[in-house]
């Protein structure tokens, strides 16, 4: 079985309906929260993401779009981004990202946003919180985003190995025990603009990570017009 997965999207539909059309054919596609907030269309990606019967969990950015206290905790920008996203979904989306779980275990496989001890929040960016969260996981496999950085985590002997991919990379998971980052669809942060996604095969035992260009400048339009916060727009031309 082949799965798609996807994470912080981020309400960028030009950069998801990029990476849909570079995808190869899968079976499914998994989703690890963050869906909308930052970006300019976040009912479009929810639509998508129902036409395709992504299975997923549910990221900080949307639990704030349903109205929860996470958004006390966003910076200036992306709380005002929050605050026009807010006022913009409809009952569709609403209903969507409501339902969603904080973790979802698939399989061999354990979905998070942020972390299996606090799946909606804890970035996951040393050593030691990347050991307690492969010791967390009660499958042998994890996937999680947040970070909008791809990273692989690898136990091996009792140590953990860090893998940092790039396009084309793929990893054998030969039974280690993995926790896997794809990047960011819709907001990369490691300084590649292009949308980052991972496929992962089941059957075969292998990861792979993948990038995928989109044209930016049309989501720096739309979000211009929307008037949404100036440093979110500059900041998907430098993928930081
Ligand atoms: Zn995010």
């Amino acid at each position: 079985m082949r799965a798609l997965v996807l994470s912080d999207i981020h309400a960028n539909i030009v950069a998801l309906d990029a990476v849909l059309a570079a995808a190869p054919s899968v079976d499914e596609v998994w989703q690890l929260g963050d869906v909308v907030g930052y970006g300019p269309e976040p009912d479009a990606v929810v639509h998508r993401l129902r036409e395709l019967g992504a299975l997923g969990v549910r990221g900080n950015h949307d639990a704030a779009a349903l109205g929860g206290g996470e958004v006390e905790s966003f910076n200036l920008d992306a709380r005002r981004a929050m605050e026009w996203t807010r006022t913009t979904i409809g009952g569709e989306t609403r209903a969507w990202l409501a339902a969603l779980p904080e973790l979802l275990v698939h399989g061999d496989w354990t979905l998070v946003h942020g972390s299996p001890r606090d799946p909606t929040w804890e970035y996951i960016t040393s050593t030691p919180v990347a050991r307690a969260a492969v010791a967390d996981l009660e499958t042998p496999f994890g996937l999680h985003g947040h970070t909008h950085v791809p990273i692989g985590y690898l136990e091996e002997d009792g140590a953990l190995g860090t893998m940092s991919p790039g396009s084309g990379s793929v990893l054998e998971l030969g039974g280690r025990r993995a926790l896997l980052n794809p990047g960011s669809v819709g907001q990369p942060r490691d300084g590649i603009p292009a949308s980052s996604w991972m496929v992962v095969d089941t059957d075969a035992g292998t990861a792979s990570w993948h990038r995928t260009a989109y044209d930016i400048a049309s989501v720096q339009r739309s979000m211009e017009a929307l008037h949404l916060p100036p440093r979110l727009v500059e900041r998907l031309a430098y993928g930081l």
